[in-house]
């Protein structure tokens, strides 16, 4: 029993050639595997459109909601216009689009109305993107003669209830994947699952966080115990770095579970952070290819990748970032600091990025995201109170608009020196570097600079390290021959 799970990202779907090419795709390789799951996004930019509306409605805007449905209509409508035949589904599938957008209006008229919108209303609004695609693309498979349904992940998948940011409970889940999703592939049926979305066991929609789909695509794949997950968006495979931001960057072959799992930790966008969880326990290598250029081969990530002579695989950059810092000369050699200091970051539901402390024991540092400061700096302030009060602490202290860069590569392990050729590059493009730390996997190293120095930074370590090390190997494949989007 031979069972594939492909997941196709917003892009993939993001409007009606593109959706034909998914299918293409898809019914292409039906015949290969017993088993088949479509897990699909929202067509691009609807999540952002749906997040926008909720939000404004909450700010008193009654206006720009009122203009997204709109433009939802006009996305939506175009696909199935162009895709379904008048003569077939067309007329029901402008229905479905209607239905779950008069369900957004709605939503939005009520927390305009309320003047806030609380996470699990934003669960329930922004779930609607994924609802509406699906429907497409299982109509679209059906009119090319596949026996495809599309399924909603909220009977599948159950998580706890943090809305916008929900962890599944992997028991219940695989009850209901072999109570709902195995007898429909049993019988035949490809089944086109929404990415994304989940329910708490009361059935309560939650999100798996931005980005999800990938995500949602891993734990069915788990729960499936499937042979392979396939994961098609709009470039090549994982690259060398983000393309956007480094036109160079280059596709890599190979991956393991952990160099993918710190690149997407700190940012690289192409697969989601917790995506090799699920699929980490049962070895199911993992895919990620181009929608848009089926042909090539991808990015295979398995637990073992061929250990790299480059040492460094990829750069990646995290933005939006603040390092606060703890300091005062009183802190030398007195015990449990640290952790009343992160016992407090942890109080407020923050996660720590990157931490670094002075061999003087003289101030700890870290790195969170600048939207949680004030909070996290009031809540070590009080934690910390009688010290602060003493002068044993000075001052907590944070500094804004800060850029951590990751350098990713299981090969750094065995290898002497690559910190210094980092840190080399950096002084020669005469970046800063504010402080470093080595991932618990040692697959990795994170330097915080400043924000404007960020792109300097990525591109010099890109050139200097990954390129100049890889010029010998000539393992590399270009992406733009690969044709990346
Ligand atoms: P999807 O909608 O298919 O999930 P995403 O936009 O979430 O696609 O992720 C794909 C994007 O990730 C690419 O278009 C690229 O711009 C960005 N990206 C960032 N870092 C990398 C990287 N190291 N390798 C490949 N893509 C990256
Ligand atoms: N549609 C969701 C988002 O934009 C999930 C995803 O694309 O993976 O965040
Ligand atoms: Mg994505």
């Amino acid at each position: 029993m031979r069972t594939l799970v492909m997941k196709f990202g917003g892009t993939s779907v993001g409007g009606p050639e593109a959706i034909r090419q998914v299918t293409d795709i898809v019914l292409e390789h039906t015949p290969h595997w017993d088993r088949l799951v479509v897990v699909v996004s929202a067509m691009s930019g609807v999540t952002d459109a749906l997040t926008k509306g909720a939000l404004t409605a909450a700010a008193g805007d009654d206006q720009t909601y009122r203009a997204l449905v709109a433009d939802l209509r006009a996305l939506h409508y175009r696909a199935v216009d162009q895709l379904l035949r008048p003569d077939g589904e067309r007329g029901a599938l402008f229905a479905v689009v209607d239905e779950y957008l008069d369900t957004f209006e709605t939503f939005c008229r009520s927390i305009h109305v309320l003047g806030e919108v609380t996470p699990r209303a934003m669960d329930a609004v922004t779930s609607l993107g994924e609802r509406i695609s699906a429907r497409i693309v299982a109509a679209y498979l059906r009119q090319r003669g596949a026996k495809s349904e599309a399924l909603d992940a909220i009977e599948l998948v159950i998580t706890d209830d943090t809305f916008q940011n929900a962890a599944p409970l992997m028991e219940e889940t695989r009850e209901r994947v072999q109570g709902r999703l195995v007898p429909l592939l049993d019988a035949g049926i490809l089944p086109v699952v929404t990415g994304f979305i989940g329910a708490t066991r009361d059935g309560i929609t939650t999100t798996l966080g931005r980005g999800g789909s990938d995500y949602s695509a891993a734990i069915l794949a788990d729960c499936l115990d499937a042979d392979e997950l396939w994961i098609w968006t709009d470039v090549d495979g994982v690259m060398t770095a983000d393309p956007r931001l480094v036109p160079e960057a280059r596709v890599i072959p190979t991956l393991s579970y952990s160099e993918v799992g710190e690149l997407a930790y700190y940012g690289a966008k192409v697969v989601h952070p917790k995506t090799i969880r699920p699929v980490i326990e049962r070895d199911i290598p993992v895919w990620v290819k181009n929608t848009f250029n089926p042909q090539f081969p991808g990015t295979l990530i398995t637990r073992e990748a061929e250990p790299a002579a480059g040492t460094v695989k990829a750069v990646t950059a995290i933005k939006g970032m603040s390092m606060v810092t703890v300091e005062g000369r009183g802190m030398i050699g007195v015990p449990g600091i640290a952790a009343r200091t992160f016992a407090a970051v942890a109080s407020q539901g923050t996660s720590v990025l990157m931490i670094s402390q002075s061999s003087s024991e003289q101030s700890i540092s870290f790195v969170i995201p600048t939207n949680s400061v004030p909070k996290v700096v009031r809540a070590i302030e009080k934690e910390m109170a009688l010290e602060l009060a003493r002068r044993d602490i000075d001052r907590v202290w944070s500094l804004d608009d800060v850029v951590i860069v990751t350098a990713v590569g299981a090969g750094m392990r065995r290898t002497t020196g690559v910190a210094a050729r980092i840190f080399g590059a950096l002084a020669k493009a005469d970046v800063n570097v504010i402080a470093i730390a080595q991932g618990s996997s040692e697959c990795s190293i994170s330097l915080v600079v400043e924000g404007n120095a960020a792109a300097r930074a990525v591109r010099q370590i890109h050139d200097e390290v990954i390129l100049n090390a890889r010029m010998s190997e000539a393992k590399a494949v270009p992406a733009a021959e690969g044709g990346a989007q």
